[in-house]
C-alpha cells in the first residue's frame, strides 16, 4: 500500500524538509506544550463535540457546494462548483481555525489570545472567536492599516478586543508581527499566540491545517451527492495557504483529483511587485519555520505587494512547499488586474462578490475551464466574500 499523503509532520514538526520549530530554545517548550495540548485535545470527545457544533450553529456550516450555472455556461463546457466558505458568518473561511484555536487555549488555562493583524481579517476572525469563547484578546496591527482599515479597527474593539497601535519601522503587518511578538515572548505562559494561517512553528501548520480541513471533507460528500463522483481539479488561492490546504487535504490520496494553488503576481514578477512565493522564492527561514519564501542575498524577507491584502505574504505554510516539491499540488500566479476582472466577472453573472483573495482562485479557473470538455468538474474555493474589497474596487474602476 502507498504511504497515504495526508500526512503528519514528523516529532519536529517536519513535512518533508519543510516546517519545524525555528524559534529560540525558551520557546521550544511552550509551543510543544500547545503540540501536546492539541493531540489530548484532538482525541477528546468534548472538544469535538463542542468545536463540531459551534460549526455548524454558529459558523453555518456546512457551507454550500453551489454550481455555478451561468458562469459555467459563459466559459464553456466543463461544470464549475463554488465551495461557499463566504457564506460563514464573519464572511470567510479563518473562523474555523480562530474557534479551534480559541477553545484550545481556554482550554490551556491561557489568559489571552495575542496577534497581529494586516488589513483586519484575521484579527476581527480572532476577536469574535474571543468573544464568543470568552477570553481575553489582543491585537497588534501597523499605524497605516488602522487608518485604512477603519472599520475592522471598531470591530474588533465592539467584541471586546484590545487593538494596540504599532507606530514603528514601516508601520504595517510586518512591524505589526515583530510588534506581537515581542509582547508574547514578554508572558509565553499566559498568553496564546494566535497564528492566522498554516504558518508559523511546529503544532501550528497541522492544527491550523486540522481545523480548515472541513472544507474538503464537506465538499467530498456534497460533490458525491451532486454529481456522483471526484471532481478532476480543486483550485485555491494561496497566501499562507490555510484555505487551499483545507479544501485539498481530503483529496490527497485521491489521484484523479488535480489541485492547483493560485498565488498573486501583483503587478509583476519584479522584486517587491508580487507574492509569489513558490513560484520565485528559494527555501529560507522566516516566522519560526523553514520553507519557500521570496528573499534577498542575505535570506531577508523581501518586500511584497497585492491587490488582495490577504495574500501579501513573502512565505507560505510548510505543507505547499513539500506538496510543489513532490509535484502532487501545482502552483500558478495570477495578476492584480486579472483577479480584479475575475471578481467582476463572478459579481455580474451569479450575484456573488467574491473576496479579491478568493479572485486570483477564480481567474485562474477562468483560464483554464474553456479548454475543457464537457464531462470535466471544477470546484473552486471561494475563500470570502469582498464586501470588505468594494470601496477599493470601486475607486481602481473609477466608480462614482
Ligand atoms: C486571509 C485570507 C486568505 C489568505 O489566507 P490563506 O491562509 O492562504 O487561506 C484568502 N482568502 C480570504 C478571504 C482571506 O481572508
Amino acid at each position: 500500500m502507498k504511504n497515504s499523503l495526508k500526512q503528519s509532520p514528523n516529532q519536529f514538526g517536519y513535512f518533508g524538509k519543510y516546517g519545524g520549530q525555528i524559534i529560540p530554545p525558551t520557546l521550544i517548550p511552550i509551543f510543544d506544550d500547545i503540540a501536546k495540548a492539541y493531540k489530548i485535545a484532538q482525541a477528546d470527545p468534548d472538544f469535538q463535540t463542542e468545536y463540531q457544533n459551534l460549526l455548524k450553529n454558529y459558523v453555518g456550516r456546512p457551507s454550500p457546494l453551489y454550481y455555478a450555472k451561468n458562469l459555467s455556461e459563459k466559459l464553456g463546457e466543463a461544470k464549475i462548483y463554488l465551495k461557499r466558505e463566504d457564506l460563514n458568518h464573519t464572511g470567510a473561511h479563518k473562523i474555523n481555525h480562530t474557534l479551534g484555536e480559541a477553545l484550545l487555549a481556554k482550554r490551556m488555562g491561557k489568559t489571552k489570545l495575542l496577534a497581529e493583524t494586516g488589513a483586519g481579517q484575521h484579527g476581527v476572525a480572532l476577536a469574535t472567536a474571543t468573544a464568543l469563547v470568552g477570553i481575553e484578546c489582543e491585537i497588534h496591527m501597523g499605524e497605516i492599516d488602522v487608518l485604512k482599515q477603519h472599520p475592522n479597527v471598531i470591530r474588533m474593539q465592539l467584541l471586546g478586543a484590545k487593538v494596540v497601535t504599532v507606530k514603528s519601522g514601516g508601520r504595517s503587518l510586518k512591524d505589526a508581527v515583530d510588534s506581537a511578538f515581542d509582547a508574547f515572548v514578554k508572558d509565553p505562559k499566559n498568553i496564546f499566540f494566535g497564528i492566522g494561517s498554516i504558518v508559523g512553528p511546529h503544532p501550528f501548520p497541522m492544527m491550523v491545517r486540522d481545523f480548515q480541513s472541513i472544507i474538503g471533507k464537506e465538499a467530498k460528500v456534497q460533490i458525491l451527492e451532486q454529481e456522483g463522483r471526484l471532481p478532476d481539479y480543486l483550485i485555491a488561492c494561496v497566501g499562507g495557504g490555510s484555505n487551499a490546504i483545507g479544501l485539498f487535504h481530503e483529496f490527497l490520496d485521491d489521484e484523479s483529483v488535480k489541485m492547483i494553488g493560485v498565488e498573486p503576481s501583483g503587478r509583476s514578477f519584479n522584486h517587491g511587485d508580487n507574492a509569489a512565493t513558490l513560484t520565485l522564492g528559494k527555501p529560507g527561514n522566516i516566522h519560526g519555520m523553514f520553507t519557500y519564501l521570496l528573499q534577498d542575498d542575505n535570506g531577508e524577507p523581501l518586500p511584497v505587494h497585492s491587490i488582495a491584502s490577504g495574500l501579501d505574504y513573502p512565505g507560505v505554510g510548510p505543507i505547499h512547499s513539500d506538496l510543489k516539491d513532490s509535484g502532487r499540488v501545482t502552483y500558478e500566479s495570477i495578476n492584480d488586474v486579472e483577479a480584479l476582472d475575475a471578481f467582476q466577472t463572478l459579481t455580474k453573472l451569479e450575484g456573488i462578490i467574491p473576496a479579491l483573495e478568493s479572485s486570483h482562485a477564480l481567474a485562474h479557473a477562468f483560464k483554464i475551464a474553456p479548454s475543457m470538455s464537457s464531462d470535466k468538474i471544477i470546484i473552486i474555493n471561494l475563500s470570502g466574500r469582498g464586501d470588505k474589497d468594494i470601496d477599493y474596487v470601486a475607486e481602481k474602476l473609477g466608480y462614482k
